[in-house]
């Protein structure tokens, strides 16, 4: 199951980076994971400070 950034995202920007396959974008006040291309690594909940990717 792919991750999903909760409402809790300050967007940081810091999981973009992380993401080995560039999943992550900003979005309309939070960032966003696109589902079709996450491969469920689990580095952007690793990296966020706020705990704000988890899986859905
Ligand atoms: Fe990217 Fe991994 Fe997070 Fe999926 S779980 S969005 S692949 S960093
Ligand atoms: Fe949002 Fe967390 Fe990503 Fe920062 S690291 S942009 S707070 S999801």
């Amino acid at each position: 199951m792919a991750y999903k950034i909760s409402e809790d995202c300050i967007s940081c920007g810091a999981c973009e980076a992380e993401c080995p396959v560039s999943a992550i974008s900003e979005g309309d006040g939070k960032y966003e994971i696109n589902p079709d291309v996450c491969i469920e690594c689990g580095a952007c909940a690793d990296t966020c400070p706020v705990g704000a990717p988890a899986q859905a």
